[in-house]
């Protein structure tokens, strides 16, 4: 089976149509009148929960817990220089590294186990975009990829399905990778599209349409979020408004959720950034925040993450219940621990945590930054060259 596409861009328009008269269903999910019984049975699609607790519930402990969660999923960079206490600090933080590298060993030195395993297997690649395939920086708009890095997706494509899963919009991860030949899941999921296999039907995916991007092409689309559009774009417009005295901090639209940034904002001010997404979100209690690396996720309380884009992007491939398939997601955020979960507790692949600092982890590998992503991929392209000649 052929899954790669040929079309070069993404970018869809307005022209979407349901595919089949299977997709005449109820919308997947509504803010307005939830009805979880409306959907099948099957765990892969979402189901709306509801707020075990009122609003009342975000206060000022609220507000504290919320804040304890930002300093932790936020380490600290080590800033390299002469002093002799910062030398100190290096080395005990890398002892502490190569401790946890016991646990959750390299990705690199461990290739072979992994290729051992992957041997007579179709490897289906998912790769998280900011601090796996680009740095994180300061500005989350100049996240911008390496040549090099592209190069390495591009030539990993060839040879491997290959999905970027991220909390961006599909549109804006795009825009930075711009390879039409991936599928995309933005939205931590809730924004999937990607080239149409010919000749499958999708009848059996409830929910998925086909649209047709900008240069006529047809990609496929999952958004189990739609319905909540015009709720998180009016929060949006709420939570601009409200911290827009904060310095440093950038409220970005990520189409089905929005993303408080606070790396540029002083520590003494985090409190204040709670408080305003906070104070917005009392009046919309079918919203959560989750956390990612110093930023706040605004998004739908539905059963959809990372882990269920997965999933999906696996069953409409053919090869969920395939015992000859591989997954392997590589990233290095709070929100791709559902995939790696998923991954491990279904012995079906592997998770490849980014990270240089020791963290708790359901991933089964580890690298160290996005280099040594590149260099990951690298040598999957290699290996594979090497089997099939
Ligand atoms: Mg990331």
């Amino acid at each position: 089976m052929d899954l790669k596409a040929t079309h070069s861009s993404t970018i869809l328009t307005d022209r979407t149509h349901a595919c089949n008269s299977r997709l005449c269903l109820p919308p997947i999910v509504s803010p307005i009148s939830p009805t979880a019984s409306a959907y099948p049975s099957s765990t892969l699609y979402p189901t709306f929960q509801r707020r075990k607790a009122s609003s009342g519930m975000l206060n000022e402990s609220h507000d504290g817990a919320c804040l304890d969660a930002m300093k932790s999923s936020s380490p600290p960079h080590i800033k390299l220089n002469k002093d002799f206490i910062s030398d100190l600090a290096i080395c005990k933080n890398d002892a502490a590294y190569d401790a946890w590298m016991m646990k959750c060993p390299s990705a690199l030195s461990s290739f072979k186990q992994i290729t051992n395993h992957a041997k007579y297997k179709k490897i289906v690649l998912f790769l998280d975009y900011d601090g796996t395939l680009s740095h994180i920086v300061d500005n989350p708009e100049h996240a911008f990829m390496s040549n090099a890095m592209r190069t390495a997706v591009k030539n990993v494509a060839k040879y491997f399905s290959t999905a970027i899963v991220s909390g961006r919009s599909c549109h804006k991860v795009y825009k930075f990778v711009k390879l039409g030949e991936l599928y995309y899941a933005g939205s931590h999921g809730m924004d999937i599209m990607g080239p149409v296999i010919k000749n499958e039907s999708i009848s059996d995916l409830p929910g998925c349409t086909i649209s047709i991007e900008e240069q006529g092409n047809e990609v496929i689309l999952f958004q189990p979020a739609k319905e909540f559009l015009l709720m998180i774009n009016e929060v949006q417009s709420f939570l601009k408004e409200v911290t827009k005295d904060i310095e440093g901090v950038i409220v970005e639209s990520n189409k089905f959720c929005v993303s408080v940034h606070y790396r540029l904002v002083d520590e003494k001010d985090w409190p204040k950034v709670v408080h305003c997404v906070h104070h917005v979100l009392k009046d919309y209690p079918h919203l959560q925040v989750t956390h990612g690396r110093r930023v706040l996720e605004v998004r739908p309380i539905i059963d959809w993450n990372k882990g269920k884009a997965v999933e999906f992007l696996l069953e409409y491939l053919g090869l969920r219940t395939s015992d000859d398939v591989l997954p392997i997601y590589v990233g290095d955020d709070r929100t791709d621990e559902d995939a790696f979960k998923i991954l491990r507790e279904g012995k079906c692949g592997y998770g490849i945590l980014v990270t240089s600092v020791p963290k708790q982890t359901n991933a089964v590998f580890s690298l160290r930054d996005p280099t040594e992503v590149k260099k990951f991929l690298k040598l999957l392209v290699k290996w594979k060259k090497l089997e099939t000649s």
